[in-house]
């Protein structure tokens, strides 16, 4: 097959790829946010749509499902990269991956002290190398999701989680801590499809890399 399929997940991702991918000429069919469809055709023939979740994006890539995707860094840092290519920053869907604490907790004090914390997250491999880096002995306890609850229950004394405006935070009496790394979407192509696939994928990551500098 020369066509390609492109894996992308719904919701903040999409809403900020659906204009990149214009500007690519490319069209979905179908609203992912609406329809029930899984693979969706676009307005060329050559390219169709595969909605997964978030976290799992570089996985399609990786084993070739998908010849390309769009996914954050705080999920291809968890993947590992493997068999991928990233050859572009999209600069979409930025946030910063925070340590973040109960707004009474004082986390420099705790640090100071060698307190061995309780850090709640869905990024393992992220808080791992974080804490080992500043030498911090730490439990790490894997949520899915909704991060912000387990300082407030007594699950954790800390969380790793992305922020944006910080109204989440601060609507459960969090506070941001630390900042671990600024994150964007990253275009991620399947290695071997972009040497088999070069003359379909080399001008859609032009028309992606001019798109993204007009933004
Ligand atoms: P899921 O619920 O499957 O994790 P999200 O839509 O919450 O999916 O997140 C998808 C991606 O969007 C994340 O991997 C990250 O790169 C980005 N993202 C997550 N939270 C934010 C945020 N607050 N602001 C901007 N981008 C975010
Ligand atoms: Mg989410």
């Amino acid at each position: 097959m020369t066509g390609i399929t492109i894996a992308l997940s719904k919701g903040r991702i999409f809403d900020d790829t659906a204009p990149l991918l214009k500007a690519a000429g490319v069209i979905a069919l179908d609203n992912p946010e609406t329809s029930r469809k899984l693979i969706l055709a676009t307005n060329r023939a050559d390219v169709r749509l595969i909605i997964v979740r978030a976290a799992d994006v570089p996985t399609y890539v990786q084993y070739g499902a998908a010849d390309m995707g769009i996914a954050g860094k705080d999920v291809l840092i968890e993947h590992g990269g493997t068999g991928l290519y990233q050859p572009l920053n999209l600069n979409i869907a930025c946030c910063r991956m925070m340590v973040a604490v109960h707004d009474d907790f004082d986390y420099e004090s705790a640090v100071r002290q060698g307190a061995r914390l309780r850090v709640a997250t869905k990024y393992l491999h992220t808080a791992r190398e974080h804490f080992a880096a500043k030498g911090m002995h730490v439990d790490l306890i894997k949520l899915y999701g909704s991060m912000e609850l387990a300082p407030l229950v007594g699950l954790a004394d800390a969380i790793v989680d992305l922020v944006s405006s910080g109204d989440t935070l601060r609507a459960n009496h969090l506070k941001a801590v630390e900042e671990i790394m600024s994150v964007s979407a990253r275009l991620v192509i399947n290695q071997a499809a972009l040497k088999l696939k070069r003359h379909t994928i080399q001008p859609m990551l032009e028309a992606f890399s001019a798109a993204v500098k007009q933004l």
